[in-house]
Parts: structure tokens; sequence; C-alpha cells
């Protein structure tokens, strides 16, 4: 296992962390999976309040017989910005009750997604003066964000300079948060890669087109190459359910850091992808630009068109329709109307480089991807 760097927090982490979002059968599996995680190496565990029981769970690993010295552990726990410091001081004390600990390694504001959010972080008496009282009494030692927002959003939360580190999306399938990883190197933040198996295209269950294009890799191999040859980047997450869940070739190969693959066969797999990619779309190629936004009936026109260039140009319907089966039914989480909201107003095509036929593009992303409506994972918040 590499171990890197997390920005300012000085702290080395593996380059894979271990999520606890789906590990919610039973406290015995969820200490059982994250002590095999450990023995692989992994020395950082991410848990939120929103996660069900994790905290707790990963409370009872911490103290069980089982467990490796507090000080060998780094764990990241999430809440959500709140408009009152009260409420904040509140969460932070039951974060740490249920995860038995006197401290949190890193403490994550989770979903910064709105402009309001962030003026809730940043105001006087808003959830930030909780967090610094909690970090002077050492009850929080790092402070980051993770957020679904817009990248100038994203970009703005980075330039208040009240962050050590951010939990961010960002795959070779979707590269548009790459200028906040840029600007989070250049502040020192250390970044978090969230969920590049399953948000970044459900690699785990790849179509044979795109296998075969990633060969000798995996995709999911691919994929964490590409992120991890980018040293900006510190660690990516992977979310398991249970031990046996937990590829010990992928953590542990030797692979992820470099030898038995050239940066130029690394290259060749991309240039492998993108050729394919336009040769398939042709003039339907959506280069994800966004000038075509905004759009007066909110849809997220970019982000439908990126469905359908991975449904049409890589088979990857599956991960279309989990996606935009979104739209609508997750918030500020997955911001954004159904392709089929289009009123014909012809406000985007001049505005498109590509001169696509917009409207006919979302009827179409409708047509192969809608479905039953699907809600996030985990919802309680
Ligand atoms: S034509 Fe459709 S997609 Fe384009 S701006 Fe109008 S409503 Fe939005
Ligand atoms: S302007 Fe055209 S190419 Fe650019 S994101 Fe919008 S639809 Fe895609």
């Amino acid at each position: 296992m590499e171990y890197r760097r997390f920005g300012s927090t000085n702290l080395n982490l593996s380059v894979f962390s271990l999520g606890l979002m789906r590990c919610l059968s039973s406290p015995e599996i969820a200490i059982a999976t994250i002590d095999h995680a450990i023995r692989a190496g992994v020395n950082h565990v991410e848990t939120a309040r929103g996660y069900g029981k994790s905290e707790e769970y990963l409370g009872l690993y911490l103290n069980s017989p089982t467990a490796v010295p507090r000080e060998k552990i780094f764990i990241t726990t999430k809440l959500p910005p709140t408009s009152g410091s009260s409420l904040m001081a509140e969460w932070i004390d039951q974060s740490l009750a249920n995860l038995q600990t006197e401290y949190i390694d890193c403490l994550a504001i989770h979903g910064i997604n709105t402009e309001q959010h962030l003026q809730w972080v940043s105001e006087a008496d808003g959830c930030l003066a909780a967090i610094q009282t909690a970090q002077k009494l050492g009850k929080i030692r790092h402070l980051g964000f993770s957020s679904h927002g817009s990248l100038a959003l994203i970009l703005q939360i980075i330039n208040t300079d009240l962050f050590a580190f951010a939990n961010l999306h960002y795959y070779y399938f979707w590269q548009r948060n790459f200028p906040a990883i840029a600007l989070a190197q250049q502040k020192d933040l250390g970044v978090f890669i969230i969920s590049p198996i399953d948000k970044g295209g459900r690699l785990y269950n790849p179509p044979e087109v795109l296998q075969k294009l990633c060969q000798p890799l995996t995709p999911i191999e691919f994929n964490d190459r590409w992120l991890l040859n980018q040293q900006q980047i510190t660690t990516l997450s992977f979310g398991v359910s249970c031990p046996a869940e937990i590829d010990l070739n992928r953590l542990q190969q030797k692979s992820v850091t470099a030898t038995d693959i050239l940066p130029q066969q690394l290259e060749n797999i991309e240039q492998n992808l993108d050729l394919h990619g336009r040769n398939i779309l042709k003039s339907d190629r959506c280069s994800q630009c966004n000038l075509c936004l905004p759009c007066p009936e909110t849809i997220n026109i970019p982000e439908v068109l990126r469905l359908r260039n991975l449904a049409v140009g890589y088979e990857m319907t599956d991960f279309g329709q989990y996606r935009y089966q979104m739209f609508e039914n997750a918030g500020h989480w997955f911001p954004g109307k159904k392709g089929d909201r289009c009123t014909d107003c012809g406000d985007c095509l001049p505005r498109c480089p590509e001169k696509l036929d917009i409207p006919s593009l979302l009827r179409d992303t409708h047509q192969r991807l809608n479905g039953l409506p699907r809600r996030r994972l985990w919802e309680n918040e």
C-alpha cells in the first residue's frame, strides 16, 4: 500500500480509504470489514452522520480487542452544514460519543452544495464557530468539506481558505472538477476522491466494450491509475458491505503506483477511449464545455448529455440510468431537471460550439435512460 501526505493536514494516508456508507448490516460485519481493510494496509476510514449506524460501528471497532491503536488509524466523519453553531456543537459531541473516541482526525462538512450552505458555514455564529471551538478543545484536528455543487461553488469554497482537505467527485469519465483539484493542490488541501468505482461509472460491472478498451487493465484499475498518477490526489474511497467484497488485489496492487505499466501505455488507453467515443458519437458528441447553461427549465444539459455520451459511446447504459433517474429525486445532491422538460425555447442553441441539436438529444437521452425514479442510497439528512 502506498501512503501520501493529505495536504496541509500532514496526515500520511493510504491511497485507498475505506468508506462505511454500505457497511451497515451488523456491528460484527462492520468490525470484521474494518479489520480486514486495516490488515490490507488501509489506515483511513470514512464515515458520516448520515450513514446509518456507521459511526457507532466504527466506535465499536475502535474499542474491540482486534483494533489497532487509535493513533494508527485516521478517521473522517461528516456532518451536514447548518445555520446555527449550537446544533453543530451538539452534533460534534454526538459523533465523538458514537465513535467512542476523544478526537476526530478529519471532520468534513458534508455537502456544501449551495450558496446558502456556504453562507451558513461562513456567517458569524454559523456552524464554523462551533467547529473552531471544538478544534481549540482538541476534539477535531482538521476541517474539510465535501460538495456535489457546481464547479464555481467548489472553487469559492476552496478560496475561503477555511479548509485543509476536500472530498470531491472526479474520475476519468467525469473531469469537470479538474480546476478544483488544481486549486486544491495550489492551496495545499488534501484531496479525497469520493466513490471512484460507483460514481465513476459503475466500473464493477463494465460493459464488454469498456473492458476491451481498458486492456491490459480492468476499467477499475485504469481509473485508479489515472487518478493516482495525479500526485495532487491523496486517496480514493472504496465502499464495501462485508470483508469478502474487499478486493485485496486492488488495494495491494503494486500496479497502482506503477512499475508494470508505462505512462505511455496509460496514455494509449486514454487515447483509445477518447477515439472510440468520438467515432461512435460522431457529431452528437457533447464536449462537456458547459457553455449551453443556463437553461430556463433548469435542465442540467451537460450532465444529461454526458450520460448519453457514456450510454451510446461505451454502452454504459446501466450507469446512465442509475444517474439519470436521480434527476428531480435527490434535491441539491443531484440538481437539475430531466431532458423531457425541454420546451424547445432555443436559448441554448447558439451557445453550443458543437452545434448540437440539444432538444432532440435531451429527448433521446430521456427515452434511453428514464425509468423508475431512484433516490440516494442514504437519505436521512
Ligand atoms: S431549448 Fe430546451 S434545453 Fe435549451 S434552453 Fe430551452 S428548454 Fe433548455
Ligand atoms: S454547449 Fe454543447 S457541447 Fe457544450 S456542454 Fe452544452 S451541449 Fe455539450
